[in-house]
């Protein structure tokens, strides 16, 4: 196993049971980490453990599994939370990044966006951070305004600017493109918005799992970011908010446990973060995502980022050579998650992801839920390979060869 200097992923990868499989009698090459991570047997086990030996709903019962699997939960809290720097009383547990931003747009757009407010975003989001705040807007009467980018596909800061001087509601921006991969300097873009009077929400979905992440310092109202991209389960995810801004907002759903008391005509709200976490909340795949920081931390997320950039320098020079090959996005990978999004000639990216797929490589294609992106890039959709800590250059070398092989097949 060819693996960078920074970590022994020979030894990571004996974590990760999938990694064992053959795909179409080939060995599971795994490219697709943007999508979705695979899960350590560490967090599997935890899922296990939970439904094997204490299984019971929290904040409820006092009996010993009732106490056990509330302790368990809260702990996960304060876990993730550390992992990211704020306090667990700004961590609500949501199913991912996209119900975070619905809760922020329901529960503090509904109350706080006025008719004729603007609303920021810009072209390098994934939808879960513009179709919401669409729907903020035809639900208030406010104006969604799109912030664009430069050609090397990074943020245009004078267009930020511009749209900074008409004083927004909102800027909701992604900390890191799952297509392009930028980085975008979101402790300054926070600070610059919040000079301008704006509430900011920040998509960290594609900058949690790959980076050492201190949100406290990003300076933002709302952070969000999704588990099942970070090693842990599906189903389980973060939205952080500043802890005054979560009191004066409205519930987002309503039932149990979010209430302090209920009368026949009215009810009043539970403490955050229980105001936000209605009903059964998802407790075992709270306890895997605590599990899943436990890993992650165990390596070291400047380890873990380290590692991606230099697969992202060693890819970008190996299919550089590939006839045809024509990525997107700033080629400062230092400023550059571990994403690259490319086309091979014209072969369309579904016919070259089938291609791939029978080598064993799994890389995604299409929009990559971006489409005002893929409309500003002027292609249809992109093929996509996203790396993780246990991908290593075998991994890209046998990405090169199998795109090699798909432009001998459309003779390219
Ligand atoms: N934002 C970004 C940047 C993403 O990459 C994704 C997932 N592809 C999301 C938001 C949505 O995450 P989820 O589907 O887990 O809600």
């Amino acid at each position: 196993m060819l693996q960078t200097e920074t970590l022994d992923v020979a030894k990571i990868r004996k974590d990760f049971p999938i990694l064992k499989r053959k795909v179409h009698g080939k060995r599971l090459v795994y490219l697709d980490n943007a999508a979705t991570s695979q899960k350590p047997k560490q967090v599997i086990d935890a899922l296990v453990d939970y439904y094997s030996r204490y299984n019971s709903n929290v904040h409820r019962s006092v009996h010993t599994l009732g106490e056990e699997a509330t302790e368990a939960y809260e702990s996960s809290r304060d876990k993730v939370a550390r992992f990211v720097g704020v306090g667990p009383r700004e961590l609500v547990f949501v199913r991912g990044t996209t119900e975070a931003s619905n809760l922020v747009r329901y529960s503090w757009g509904e109350k706080f966006v006025k008719p004729r407010d603007k609303l920021v975003t810009t072209l390098m989001e994934h939808h879960s951070n513009v179709v919401p705040w669409q729907l903020l807007a035809k639900r208030t009467g406010a104006r969604l305004v799109f912030v664009g980018l430069l050609r090397d596909g990074t943020l245009d800061f004078a267009q930020l600017e511009k749209a900074l001087s008409e004083s927004p509601r909102l800027v909701a921006i992604a900390h890191c493109s799952n297509v392009l991969g930028t980085i975008n300097d979101v402790r300054k873009i926070c600070s610059m918005a919040k000079k301008a009077g704006a509430t900011t929400f920040v998509d960290g979905a594609q900058a949690v799992p790959h980076m050492p992440s201190d949100v406290d310092a990003i300076g933002c109202d709302f952070y969000a970011f999704s588990g099942h991209k970070m090693l842990g389960p599906t189903g389980i995810g973060v939205l952080v908010g500043k802890r005054s801004l979560l009191a004066d907002m409205e519930p987002f759903q309503g039932g149990g446990e979010m209430i302090r008391e209920v009368f026949p005509d009215h009810s009043t709200w539970n403490d955050v973060p229980h105001k936000f976490e209605a009903g059964t909340v998802n407790i075992a795949d709270s306890i895997g995502l605590g599990a899943a920081v436990d890993y992650l931390s165990s390596i070291g997320m400047a380890r873990v980022r380290d590692h991606e950039v230099k697969l992202l320098k060693y890819a970008t020079e190996v299919l550089q050579g590939v006839k045809g090959f024509k990525e997107y996005g700033p080629m400062d990978t230092d400023a550059r998650g571990g994403v690259i999004s490319f086309n091979l000639a014209d072969i369309h990216p579904h016919d070259l992801a089938t291609i791939l797929d029978e080598d064993g490589v799994a890389i995604r294609s299409g929009h990559h839920c971006a489409q005002p992106l893929m409309n500003w890039l002027g292609v249809a959709a992109t093929s996509r390979a996203s790396f993780y800590l246990y991908n290593s250059y075998d991994d890209i070398d046998a990405l090169k060869s199998s795109l090699e092989r798909a432009r001998e097949i459309f003779k390219v």
